[in-house]
């Protein structure tokens, strides 16, 4: 018998709370290692209202401990779909208090956030994490976009996250480190979290990467300034928050929001970033504002905040997304807006 042979005839004698049946039998349990005494697993957590999905991770950290050998346990909770009756978290109360966190080998955190989706906040994390990373700095990327997880589209990469010691192995591309809540779940499958057990997720594979030493770990965080926003915004020592909106009136209302959600947590707003700035046409080189022109440095300007740069509507942006090797990775015109924009917010960054 191996030992992970063992640690699933631990599990055996947890029962899966729906069906009753044993835990091993339930499709809940993936990922099962052990290392050096630290068990792994992924536990998904599928049809569980919060409660007792961490009732469940509770029991199956007890068994763990208790088998042989065993000295640590780490259990990454993921979901597919949520509960099915039950309603929205009431208020921004977090039942499931999550502890703050300590990244002590992370230099810098930086939130990239948006009032509302479809901004190009993913596009924008993306690309900015690697121009840092061309500027020589030691780049992660934790892509907490649970409502649209694109990084490992945008990166070209979409393997399943990895565990080792029961530790997620972010994956390289392009010159950064990356992790993404979408590795978590199989791709295609729309992902359902509650608000708690989504910031409780998000703190776990932060805490739980292996990171290594770096210099910025860029986090993309879910649009709009709810639960998951906040939790983060009070729990993770981060440095600061870049906000990205199109130059929109209705865009910039929700900018607005996000930037006095981080401003009334005391986390400083680096920069506004517009989006979708202009449109030049390939064609005849007409210039044309579709979402009109300078609306963000005119809100950064009125609220005292860094202006870090525009970028413009460009199909190649788009189709570089799509094709996973983002723009910034490229040697065009648009590369040379996000080392930019990079440069800048770097100088805004201590100590690197
Ligand atoms: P969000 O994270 O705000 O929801 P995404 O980064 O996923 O937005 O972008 C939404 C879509 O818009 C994607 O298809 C992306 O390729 C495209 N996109 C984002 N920014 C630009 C841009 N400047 N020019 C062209 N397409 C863009």
């Amino acid at each position: 018998m191996t030992q992970t042979d063992k640690l699933e005839a631990v599990l055996g004698g947890v029962p899966d709370p729906l069906t009753d049946k044993p835990l091993m039998q339930s499709g809940r349990v993936s990922g099962l290692t052990l290392r050096d005494g630290k068990a792994g697993l992924v536990l998904m957590v599928d049809g569980l209202s919060g409660p007792v999905a961490e009732s469940l991770k509770a029991k199956v950290t007890r068994a763990l401990e208790a088998a042989e050998g065993v000295t640590d346990v780490r259990i990454i909770m993921t979901a597919e779909r949520g509960p099915p009756s039950e309603k929205p978290a009431p208020s921004r109360a977090d039942p499931h208090p999550t502890e703050a966190i300590t990244l002590p080998n992370i230099k810098h955190i930086v939130a990239v956030a948006s009032g509302k989706g479809g901004v190009g906040k993913s596009t924008v994390a993306a690309n900015l994490a690697v121009a840092l990373a061309r500027q020589g700095l030691r780049v992660g990327l934790l892509d907490a976009d649970i409502y649209g997880p694109s990084v490992p589209m945008l990166l070209g990469n979409s393997e399943r996250a990895k565990l080792a010691s029961g530790r997620i192995q972010p994956t390289e591309a392009h010159g950064i480190k990356a992790v993404s809540m979408g590795t978590m779940a199989d791709p295609g499958r729309a992902v359902i979290w509650r608000g708690p057990m989504a910031s409780s997720a998000m703190m776990q594979m932060l805490g739980q990467t292996d990171w290594g030493e770096l210099d910025v770990l860029v986090l993309d965080l879910p649009p709009g300034t709810g639960d998951i926003q906040l939790t983060l915004a009070q729990k993770v020592p981060l440095s600061g928050a870049v906000i990205v909106s199109t130059p929109q009136d209705l865009a910039l209302i929700d900018a607005k929001k996000a930037i006095a959600m981080f401003e009334k947590v005391n986390v400083p707003v680096l920069g506004m970033v517009e989006n979708m700035s202009l449109y030049l046409c390939p064609k005849c080189g007409h210039e044309a504002h579709i979402f009109g022109h300078g609306g963000a440095a005119d809100t950064a300007r009125e609220l005292e905040i860094a202006y870090l740069g525009g970028i413009p509507l460009d199909m190649t942006l788009r189709e570089a997304g799509d094709a996973g090797v983002p723009s910034a990775a490229r040697d065009d015109a648009i590369s040379g807006i996000f080392a930019t924009i990079a440069g800048a917010l770097k100088d805004r960054l201590k100590g690197i």
